[in-house]
């Protein structure tokens, strides 16, 4: 492809972009096809002689669209929203025409940088504690996602507390209702399934910090080790915020590491009336959110921050001599390879630097906001109405609700809404009752989409006394 071509397909290219969000709504929300339709519909190989970039767009079109799920479409209420917005995409697109490598600071001294600063806004920004910024002793780093941060976190945590030589005694504690991305951790991290301890939650689903304090000293008791504690604010399920002030208090009693895990949630503290999202996360030793949730920027984006970076750098920090350069034997640089797994890493940092820049806090704070009070309009919709239960509160855009026949009535409205093409939601299950879960947050999501939604499923209710 020569200059002059890469110009005009790229000018190609994104006007396929705007013109699918123009026309998103188009589409079945749900994917309908079977598995294998999109690779029937593909060359077995690939193509001897290289073909136009105007042929991928065509297939685009013909063959990858209506193999989508559209979460970018207005009526995706399903799981919790993946973000885009238009500044991300470009600055994705940045990221990838410059194509900088940033595992140190000396391979791309801006990759750096700018990542520290934007790290830096966004403390700022949502009101987080002043020990995270990296002008502190802590300091932010982006990631790929939050299983990667709890990842990291427990992996920090277990070093800390001695290693592998301690490992067999080393425990965990989450609450029942934590991602699974804490088990799985866990399990990469070396730890036995045993070595977890689910704590019970209060009726809210929240976790019960006494129900912790007991399971730590009765480890303790027993020659255990209480070595990481995650608290979740904002649980998957149903939006439960863990108690992290007692949480934190419990934690500190056995000198385990605490992670907060605010993977959908944290977005809501760039609105000041929001930021109980924020509480006790002074006392946390690390604590992600995920701009790639609820945030108008593009996966992959996990912000991932430390109180004191002093063991996470200890804890990962490797210098083979192919990688020495003065920079980071000086000391005063940042070098974000020793902050992850990874070496390699992308100029992330764009992304939110165009999303922060374009919209300002501003446009951030409305976009929250607006699904924040679309969540409370929906939910006095729910309340009015004899054939909907609506369960458990609904602190930010969660709102899960159940058919008053039961669980077989409520799977079957799920399916019957899904299978209309107009809109997607998912479902989650609490004891044995099945509950539909309405995630309101995406970018384009008005209160029209809302309301379609909710007539669908009053039609259904008339039809299905
Ligand atoms: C979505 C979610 C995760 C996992 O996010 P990834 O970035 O996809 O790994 C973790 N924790 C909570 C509470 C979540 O809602």
């Amino acid at each position: 492809m020569s200059p002059d071509e890469f110009r005009a397909a790229g000018h190609a290219a994104v006007d396929w972009i705007a013109d699918y969000l123009e026309g998103i709504e188009e589409h079945p929300v749900l994917c309908p096809l079977e598995p294998g339709a999109v690779r029937r519909r593909l060359p077995a190989s690939p193509p001897e002689e290289g073909e136009p970039f105007d042929a991928l767009l065509a297939d685009l079109d013909r063959v990858i669209v209506p193999g989508l799920t559209h979460w970018q479409s207005p009526s995706f209420f399903g799981y919790f929203p993946s973000n885009t917005s238009p500044p991300a995409i470009l600055g994705d697109l940045l990221c990838a025409g410059l194509g900088v490598q940033g595992m140190l600071w000396a391979t791309s001294p801006a990759c750096t940088e700018l990542e520290s600063l934007v790290m830096d806004w966004l403390v700022q920004a949502l009101s987080l504690p002043d020990a995270f910024l990296t002008t502190s002793k802590g300091g932010g780093v982006i990631q790929d996602t939050a299983s990667s941060a709890v990842l990291t976190a427990l992996h920090v945590a277990r070093e800390r507390a001695g290693g592998a030589r301690k490992l067999p005694r080393l425990m965990i504690y989450t609450s029942t209702q934590a991602h699974s991305s804490v088990a799985k951790g866990a399990k990469v991290a070396g730890f036995h399934p045993q070595q977890i301890r689910a704590i019970e939650v209060d009726d809210s689903l929240a976790m019960r910090p006494d129900a912790l304090r007991v399971a730590m000293a009765v480890d303790a008791a027993s020659g255990k080790l209480p070595c990481f504690v995650c608290a979740t604010v904002g649980t998957t399920s149903t939006t439960a915020l863990d108690p992290v002030p007692e949480i934190a208090r419990a934690t500190q009693e056995h000198g385990a590491w605490l992670h907060v895990d605010g993977a959908y949630a944290g977005s809501a503290a760039i609105c000041p009336e929001l930021r109980f999202v924020n509480a006790g996360l002074e006392h946390a030793d690390s604590y992600c959110f995920n701009p790639h949730k609820w945030l108008l920027t593009n996966f992959d984006c996990t912000c991932f921050w430390v109180r004191d970076r002093a063991p996470l750098l200890e804890a990962m920090s490797i210098l083979p001599e192919y990688l020495r350069n003065a920079a980071t034997e000086s000391g005063a640089v940042i070098d974000y390879r020793d902050w992850h797994v990874p070496l390699g890493r992308r100029f992330r940092a764009l992304k939110l630097w165009a999303v922060m820049r374009c919209y300002g806090l501003s446009g951030m704070q409305a976009h929250v906001r607006r699904h924040v009070s679309l969540a409370q309009t929906f939910a006095g919709w729910l309340d009015g109405h004899e054939r909907f239960e609506r369960i458990g509160e609904v602190p930010l855009g969660l709102v899960c609700f159940r058919h008053v026949g039961g669980n077989e009535s409520t799977e079957a409205l799920r399916d019957h809404l899904n299978a209309s093409g107009e809109l997607y939601l998912t479902h989650t299950k609490v004891g044995d009752d099945l509950l539909l879960r309405m995630a309101i947050g995406g970018r384009l999501t008005e209160e029209s989409h809302v309301r379609a939604a909710w007539d669908q499923m009053v039609a259904w209710s008339e039809a299905n006394p």
